[in-house]
């Protein structure tokens, strides 16, 4: 098993029907960034490799961890020690994770709901 190598230099933008994710380590408090690609985009990327017809891709992806951008392996469908989150307050964010997202990218990571009571 290798990590998936983060790239510092030549960002790739995310593509606009990809989602991003906010992913809270529940341990620290520390929101990282994971992108969801749509399954069109992730047929086209040609790093992935053949693309395996037939169910047993779909099974595979269920079970595989979500990498956040700094190359944190995260499994928030088991919703214990990381969790998907949609409301934190912008300190959260994961600098690591911030820093590999292109300008535009970064104004899209700052598009979720703050706690409440948070003054900004
Ligand atoms: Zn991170």
């Amino acid at each position: 098993m290798t990590a998936t190598p983060t790239t510092a230099r030549g960002k790739q933008p995310i593509p606009n029907d990809a989602e991003l994710m906010f992913i809270k380590t529940v341990a620290t408090g520390t929101v990282h960034i994971a992108v969801r690609y749509s399954p069109y985009d992730l047929a086209r990327q040609p790093s992935v490799g053949p693309v395996i017809s037939g169910g047993a891709a779909f099974v595979a992806l269920s079970v595989s961890p979500t990498v956040t951008r700094c190359g944190k392996r995260t499994y928030p469908q088991s919703g214990r020690d990381h969790l998907k989150t949609g409301r934190f307050a912008d300190e959260q964010l994961c600098r690591a994770c911030y820093r590999t997202l292109t300008e535009v990218d970064q104004e899209r990571a700052f598009e979720h709901d703050r706690p409440e009571g948070d003054p900004s």
